[in-house]
Order: C-alpha cells, then sequence, then structure tokens
C-alpha cells in the first residue's frame, strides 16, 4: 500500500520521528522530576497531502485502517484520535489548518512502551509544519504533541516520550528535567551501546495502574507538603509517609536520584548498577513489573558482557533495555532472547534492529 494508492494523487510532504527507549527515570517525569531517554532507529513516517473534499482523511499502514473525519467536532477513536489531536492543537494555538490527507507507516512497535503514540504525534506535526510552514519549533512540537496526547487519546501522559521523539537521537542520551525542560545532550557512557528486547507480554493493566501510582504520588507529595515529589532530594524523608505512599514515593526519590548520579558522567559499569537498582525499586516499591520482566531483566544481568538492565517504560508488561559492552549487542541480545523463550515466552530483539523489516 503506499499513499498513492490510497489518496489518487502523490504526497506533497512527508516527516518522521523516532521511538525512544529510557535508559535512566522511570515514572519521573509526571513527578516533575528528571529522565534519561534516547532514541531508537525505528520511526514513524507521516506523509501529507492536502484533501480536496473538505475533510481529513487517515489511512495507517500498519493498521491497515482508514478514517474519514466527517465532523471535526468529533473526535475520533483509535490512532485517528492522536492525528485528530495533533491537528486540533495547532488550531488552538491559532493556525488554520486546510484538510488532509495523512499517510502513516512505522517501524516502532505499537505499545511495547517504546513510544509509537509520540513518534506518531511529532511525525504528524512535524509533517503539518513543513507543508504549512509552521513557525513552531521542536519544544513546541512536544508540548502540542502532549496536549495532543492528553486531551484527545485521552492519555494522562508526561512530556517524556514527545521531548524524546522531538529532540533525541540515536548516538546520544538526553538529559531532561521535566519541571524546566532544561536538557543536555549527553553521550552514551564510554565502550557502551543499548540492547532493546520487548518481552512480547501485553501491558494489559498498564493504564489503570499507571493512573493509580499517579495519584499514589500525588497523594504523598500532598502528604510531604511539596509540590511535585521531584522536590524532595533525601530520601530518607519519604519513610514516614503511610504504605504504599512510602514505597512509591521511595522509588520516585531515588530514581531522580540516581539519573543524576548518571548524568554526572558515571563509568559504564556504574550507569549499569543505577540500571539494575532502577529495575529493583520498580519491582519492590513501585510494583510496576511482571513475572516476564523480571525474567528477562535477570537473564540479561547474567549475561557477560551487560553492564545492567532495567525494564523500560511504564511497565506491567513491554520491552527490557540493557547497557552492554560495545560491539558485543547483537550476541548479547540473541543469546539472552534464546534464554527467554525456553523460559516458554516469545520475546523479540528490537535494538539493535536487525534490519530485515
Ligand atoms: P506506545 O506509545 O508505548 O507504543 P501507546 O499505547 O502509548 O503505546 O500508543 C500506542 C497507540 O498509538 C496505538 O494503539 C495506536 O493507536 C497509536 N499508534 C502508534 N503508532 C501507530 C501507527 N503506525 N499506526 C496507527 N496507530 C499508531
Ligand atoms: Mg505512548
Amino acid at each position: 500500500m503506499n499513499f498513492q494508492k490510497i489518496f489518487d494523487k502523490p504526497p506533497e510532504t512527508e516527516a518522521s520521528a523516532p521511538g525512544r527507549v529510557n535508559l535512566l527515570g522511570e515514572h519521573t517525569d509526571y513527578n516533575d522530576g528528571f529522565v534519561l531517554p534516547t532514541a531508537i532507529p525505528q520511526s514513524t513516517t507521516v506523509q501529507l497531502g492536502l484533501s480536496t473534499d473538505g475533510h481529513h482523511h487517515f489511512y495507517s499502514e500498519n493498521l491497515d485502517e482508514q478514517v474519514d473525519i466527517l465532523d471535526s467536532n468529533h473526535t475520533p477513536s483509535g490512532f485517528a484520535s492522536y492525528i485528530f489531536g495533533c491537528i486540533h492543537v495547532l488550531e488552538q494555538a491559532g493556525y488554520t489548518i486546510s484538510s488532509l490527507n495523512v499517510y502513516v507507516t512505522s517501524s516502532v512497535p505499537m505499545g511495547s512502551g517504546l513510544s509509537s503514540s509520540a513518534a506518531l504525534e511529532v511525525s504528524t506535526l512535524r509533517a503539518v509544519r513543513q507543508l504549512l510552514n509552521l513557525p513552531i519549533n521542536d519544544v513546541e512540537i512536544a508540548q502540542l504533541a502532549q496536549k495532543a496526547e492528553i486531551h484527545y487519546a485521552g492519555v494522562q501522559c508526561g512530556i517524556m516520550d514527545q521531548m524524546a521523539s522531538s529532540l533525541a537521537d540515536t548516538e546520544h542520551m538526553l538529559f531532561l528535567d521535566t519541571r524546566t525542560l532544561e536538557r543536555r545532550v549527553l553521550p552514551f557512557p564510554s565502550g557502551a551501546e543499548i540492547v532493546v528486547i520487548d518481552s512480547g507480554v501485553p501491558r494489559t493493566l498498564a493504564s489503570s495502574g499507571y493512573n493509580q501510582r499517579r495519584s499514589e504520588c500525588e497523594a504523598a507529595a500532598r502528604s510531604l507538603e511539596v509540590k511535585a515529589l521531584r522536590d524532595i532530594t533525601d530520601a530518607r524523608i519519604v519513610e514516614d509517609l503511610p504504605e504504599p505512599l512510602r514505597r512509591r514515593a521511595r522509588h520516585v526519590v531515588t530514581e531522580d536520584n540516581r539519573v543524576l548520579e548518571a548524568v554526572r558522567g558515571v563509568s559504564s559499569e556504574r550507569f549499569g548498577e543505577l540500571m539494575n537498582a532502577s529495575h529493583a525499586s520498580l519491582r519492590d516499591d513501585y510494583e510496576v513489573s511482571v513475572p516476564a520482566l523480571d525474567i528477562l531483566v535477570e537473564i540479561l544481568q547474567k549475561t557477560a558482557g551487560v553492564f545492567g538492565a532495567r525494564l523500560t517504560g511504564a511497565g506491567f508488561g513491554g520491552a527490557c533495555v540493557a547497557l552492554v559492552a560495545a560491539g558485543k549487542g547483537r550476541a548479547i541480545a540473541n543469546h539472552a532472547l534464546e534464554a527467554y523463550n525456553q523460559a516458554g515466552y516469545t520475546g523479540q530483539i528490537l535494538v539493535p534492529e536487525t534490519g530485515d523489516k
């Protein structure tokens, strides 16, 4: 399938945006905290043309699904809500958006915690910016994308995914303060590369669990009389909170501290230890892991050449990330996947990319 076949003419422009993997700083972005993602090689591409019938038309090649927006006051469901949301947030920002034909294709796996949703939003906004020559910068794109996801797709997300998709590349880590949006582009720890393996376990319970954790964090911040848990730097302060707020807050505070230590320029070995500690904290204090993720992480952690490993994304399923010795990513990923699949699961290597897509 292609744009021409669906819309009967060639596209006028196209833009892409990558998925992301978060190396450290999980469940910190909605606590105004610190995150450390990097872009992955997989990306989403949006092709655009002007529609001549006065209506928007969206097609996803991945879903082989077309949605025609006949009533622009009514938010569609499913994938169209993200694109519809992007168009509407641009209109709310004061831009006039013509009726569009939108064609989406992507190599970012959906729902694995690698942020296919942000890649869809950012590539859509980039393509519209290009087509209509809009004067918006990459940070504004991330903010508009987040607004679209919250208000139109109905996901109460933080800003990390959209900032990473809009500003990160695959060669660096993006250190981001999600409160101030101050950021620094940093090299990977020396002599290291990234492995990402999807557990194959769908992220069921993810949205209810996510919303529950968010409200627990808000309750903890209220009890501690701070605006957000980011304002606590000494982890001992949370120890007087009632359970489960104590453990939830302890994860967030220690996780922020792990990110801050990692960006001071630690060795690959130390960075790996911080990732291992992050996983333990997500499993025991934040309780967002599942057995499959624990098994995959343990296999990775025990594999020679691995500095550290953890679940990545919001948890309850999805993918794991490992920091491994440079040049060994492919062999380590193959070995870990084999051991994981022998345990009865069906995983998939996402990074390094196999290139057979
Ligand atoms: P993640 O962002 O971790 O991949 P989400 O649940 O946040 O998971 O977003 C996945 C949703 O984003 C999909 O269910 C779909 O609605 C939308 N989406 C992302 N990429 C595409 C695509 N290429 N085609 C259609 N829909 C997509
Ligand atoms: Mg998402």
